[in-house]
């Protein structure tokens, strides 16, 4: 069978590969159908000193496809099904596991895509516990979008910063996946959405997806405009994503009492933080990483209610480097989409 792989650093091949054994007790086989990317993919991609992992490593960290084979003892599922799959491999027995924090298990074996191998293949083998149905009327393009993308805003917004109806929120990269994602999701439960943007193109596509202010970075400074447009009270809540070069603007867009939320650090890992400023302000900083199956489920179900993400490009799996080349660009308004 195909599948992708990571030779080197920046070198994808595809390769022909033994296909899979057949699916094992508890597990499930899957056809991949598509596979969206993410930052993780271009971290992979680039070569990370510190990623425990050897090459040639199958790619590919996000994924939806259908059931292609049933193991012993595996019920809830058959042939043909519609499913997302969980691309973390947590024990599925520690403590956090068992109250559903998936995304804090103590003995996770690895990342797909990342550490171990990936869902860029035409057919994966894994637990029944890691995948999860798509509901009908969910598109497996849109589907795939689901177990990072959105999952991890669902995490940010609702789990972590505790997002309510009426806030004001600021959506750093508007134009990114999760951006648009987060955007869509703050919206949708009625809260104003300020967003930040690079060029003014991408700026009528934030607004024509519900937001409703949108600042240009580049332009102006948006911890200013953040400022005069909640007359000069902050925000309730920071979606951050963006690190270095945003995050004491973003400390400072905040109301007393406001909430960070952070999944990232594009453009760079280290800021300095005034902890006079965080205290005397009463600040919560909250890190997030990844999501729960339960926020999984829960994103797949908005998008049946009419939440779709937007798709940037789609690219076929010969091309997953040049969606790659094109996310690292920053040229991107949404997702894109790698079909197979
Ligand atoms: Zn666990």
């Amino acid at each position: 069978m195909r599948a992708l792989t990571l030779v080197a650093d920046r070198r994808l091949e595809l390769a022909d590969v033994s296909p899979a054994a057949a699916a094992g007790a508890d597990e499930v086989q899957i056809r991949v159908r598509a596979v969206a990317l993410n930052h993780i993919d271009l971290w992979g991609f680039r070569g990370m000193a510190f990623a425990k992992r050897k090459l040639p490593l199958v790619v590919g960290a996000e994924a939806a496809g259908e059931i292609a084979a049933i193991g012993a003892g595996v019920t809830g599922f058959k042939v043909g099904d519609p499913v997302v799959m969980y691309g973390a491999l947590t024990c599925g027995a520690c403590k956090a596991c068992r109250s559903g924090r998936d995304n804090l298990c103590e003995n996770v074996a690895g990342v797909m895509g990342f550490h171990v191998d990936g869902f860029a293949r035409e057919l994966v083998n894994l637990p029944a516990r890691l995948v999860i149905p798509v509901p009908a009327g969910v598109a497996l393009r849109d589907a795939a979008c689901a177990p990072i993308a959105f999952a991890t805003v669902e995490h940010m917004l609702f789990d972590n910063a505790k997002l309510e109806p009426g806030e004001t929120i600021l959506v750093h990269a508007g134009g990114s996946g999760i951006g648009t994602a987060a955007i869509q999701m703050a919206k949708r439960i009625g809260c104003t959405v300020i967003t930040t943007i690079g060029d003014d193109e991408k700026g009528a596509k934030a607004k024509a997806l519900g937001a409703d202010y949108v600042i240009n970075y580049r332009t102006d400074r948006f911890e200013h405009v953040v400022r005069k447009l909640t007359a000069k009270k902050g925000v309730d809540v920071v979606f951050e994503h963006v690190g270095a070069d945003t995050f004491g603007g973003s400390l400072l867009s905040l109301k007393r009492g406001g909430r960070l939320v952070t999944c990232g650090a594009t453009s760079g890992p280290t800021a300095t933080l005034n902890l006079m400023q965080l205290f005397q302000q009463q600040y919560r900083i909250i890190g997030s990483f990844g999501a729960s199956i339960r926020n999984i489920g829960d994103a797949l179900a908005k998008m049946q209610a009419g939440l779709h993400p937007v798709i940037d490009t789609e690219v076929a799996l010969e091309d997953f480097a040049r969606g790659l080349e094109r996310l690292e660009s920053r040229q991107v308004f949404g997702k894109i989409v790698v079909t197979l």
